[in-house]
Parts: structure tokens; sequence; C-alpha cells
């Protein structure tokens, strides 16, 4: 149970869409805004549980958003989905190999995993080289399957991402649920009254693979969470003022951002 560690957070690691915020050449308003929630990471998150640190993807901006933390310790990576922006940081996973001395055990779909394997032969392959790679242990999830870390289970949701599939992960009364299109019922009837829910809103107009803010404000009104916040965000939406026009529980994540959770959070 979340209440039986004595400081449990989610820090958020990265808020933006796949492209980065700024975007590379771009001078619209939020890329070349001062405002630091303006500047967003590739999407990822950390969840900590005292001493623990379990992270969601390994984002291309990984090892920065490690330093900047900092994480000194990874017990295990869940994969949402293996698309660029929430894989291609998994070679940064060698210093964390280093300092505890034993591999890290990662989860994520079959179809993630394959895909991981595919992108990353050499880490998988079984060959010895001259170079250090990291030493992971694969482990394929399903729908629905309960994961126990430190007493708690990570729960696997499954969402829609456009024509494809990518999950989300409940652990105690919080779940992230970053890259979709749609929740499917059955998902929903699985993330009524949390107290933390995370969504994906990547700007206002319609996107085949992801939420618009308008439309994860009605999963919130569907799902009745304590607190949400809204994550992939493209360079669509300047904080403060997206911020100033949300409902009073919803807010734009931004890199950098730690949530308390569990005991923490309630005083
Ligand atoms: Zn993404
Ligand atoms: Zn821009
Ligand atoms: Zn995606």
């Amino acid at each position: 149970m979340l209440d039986d560690f004595e400081h449990a957070s989610i820090v958020v690691l990265g808020s933006g869409t796949s492209i980065g915020i700024p975007m590379i050449g771009c001078h619209c308003k939020t890329c070349i805004s001062d405002d630091p929630r303006d500047k967003r990471l590739r999407p990822s998150v950390l969840i900590k549980l005292d001493e623990h640190r379990i992270l969601i993807d390994t984002a291309p901006d990984f090892r920065l958003q490690a330093l900047r933390v900092p994480i000194e310790r990874i017990d295990a990576v869940f994969y949402t989905h293996s698309h660029a922006d929430h894989i291609l940081g998994l070679d940064d996973l060698r210093p964390f190999n280093f300092m505890q001395k034993s591999e890290i055990p990662i989860f994520g779909s079959p179809e993630a995993l394959d895909t991981i394997k595919n992108t990353f032969p050499y880490v998988f392959n079984g060959v010895a080289t001259q170079s250090s790679k990291p030493k992971l242990t694969p482990h394929a999830f399903a729908d629905g399957d309960r994961i126990p870390f430190f007493g708690m289970d990570f729960e696997t949701i499954k969402l829609c991402h456009g024509t494809g599939t990518a999950y989300g992960f409940k652990f105690g009364d919080c779940a992230y649920l970053t890259d979709h299109s749609a929740i499917p019922e059955e998902s929903m009837s699985r993330l009524q009254n949390l107290d933390v829910l995370f969504l994906d809103a990547l700007r206002y107009n319609p996107h085949p693979t992801h939420q618009t803010v308008e439309q994860s404000i009605r999963t919130v009104e569907r799902l009745q969470p304590k607190r949400a916040f809204f994550t992939h965000i493209s360079h669509d939406l300047l904080h403060a003022s997206v911020e100033a026009r949300l409902p009073e529980n919803v807010h734009l994540a931004y890199d950098g951002l730690e949530i308390p959770i569990g005991k923490a959070a309630r005083p």
C-alpha cells in the first residue's frame, strides 16, 4: 500500500511530446517562452517509494533527466509502449548497472519488448563485446496484470494509441496514462475516483494518436480523480495561459514537478 511508505511521490522527468519543447528551429510563443514550465523534455516519470525508484519509460532525454533529479538508483523500468520518445534513452541505464552491480528488470507488453529488442539488438543478443552494454531482464506483461514491487501492485491498463496500443500503470490510488487517443471502457472501470491521474493532452486540435485538452477534461469529469495532471504536451500549449483555463483540480504537468502521493499527500 502507498501509505506504507513515509515518502512517496511522482516526479515528472519530461512533460513534452515526442519532438521536445522548444522544437528545433521553432520560434513560436511557447518555444521562445522564458517560463521554465514551457521547456519540456520527452515524456517520462519517476516513482519514488522511500528509497526505491521505479522509472516509467527511458526517454531520449533520460541521461539529462537522471542528472537533474538526480536519480541514483533504478529498481525497475516500466515501458508504456515502444515509440522512440519512450525508449531511446535505454542505453543510459548502464550507470545504474555499474552502481547497483545487478541487472535491472524491464517490463513491457510482448509487442513493445519485441520492438525494444529489435531496436537495441546488441543489448539482448547475448554476444560479448569489448564495450559496456545495459544489463536488463525483460518481463512481458498482459492487460490487467498486477506486478508486485515493494508490497505494491503495479497494474497494467490497456490504452488505444491511434491504431496501436499503449499501457498505463496504476499503483495505489494513482495512475500514469500517457500516449492515448482513447481509453477502453474496461480500463475506464478500473480508474474511477483516484487520488492522482495523469492523462495525455497534446494540444487543442484533434490528433489521431493523442487526446486533446478538451477530451482529457471530459475523461477527468467521468473518472473524478482528486487531482489530474496533463502531459505529452506540444508547443501549441503555453503553460501559464492554458493552466489558467483548466478546472481547479486539473493541471498541466511540467518538468521537475514532484507530486506527493500516499501518506505524504495526506497531512
Ligand atoms: Zn509519446
Ligand atoms: Zn514552437
Ligand atoms: Zn506514442
